[in-house]
């Protein structure tokens, strides 16, 4: 096993409703370690740019929309298998199909507010990070 970095988004519906310390709680104690993490309000050209694989999709206005409702927490994850770690941790993307214990099922409203994003790939985990961090902020 070798140890990578992930990235992770708590979402807006997750700091508003001031669960920041408990989805890193799950994070940290399902094996991952925070090694770069803030507090932003992300434009609506920041939001765009990040999701726009998703351009084409019908939630895309939403999507972009919610995003930049409040303030997000960025987050560089570490930890053996750290993509898959965390797409674990954090469940199903629709929360009534994720598995017990998971952020999404204990947190997550809905299929949009779904309190986290986490990398799907090491290449788009390398490419999200450095979207967000300068290679000085990651101090490890
Ligand atoms: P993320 O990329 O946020 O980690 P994911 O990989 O589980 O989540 P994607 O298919 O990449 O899911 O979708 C990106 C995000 O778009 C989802 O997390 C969710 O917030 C939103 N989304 C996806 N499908 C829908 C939908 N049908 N309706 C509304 N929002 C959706
Ligand atoms: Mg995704």
């Amino acid at each position: 096993m070798t140890v990578t970095r992930t990235f992770s988004i708590i979402k807006p519906d997750a700091t508003r409703r001031n669960l920041t310390g408990a989805v890193t709680q799950i994070l940290e104690d399902g094996g991952l370690r925070v090694v770069a993490s803030k507090r932003i309000q992300m434009t609506k050209e920041q939001a765009e740019g990040f999701y726009g694989v998703h351009k084409e999709r019908p939630f895309f206005g939403e999507l972009v929309e919610f995003m930049i409702s409040e303030p997000v927490v960025v987050q560089v994850l570490e930890g053996e298998n750290s993509v898959q770690r965390n797409r674990d941790l954090m469940g199903a993307t629709n929360p009534d199909d994720a598995d017990e214990g998971t952020i999404r099922k204990t947190h997550a409203l809905s299929i949009g507010e779904n309190s986290v994003h986490g990398s799907d790939s090491d290449e788009n985990a390398a490419i999200e990070i450095s979207y967000f961090f300068s290679d000085t902020e990651l101090v490890g």
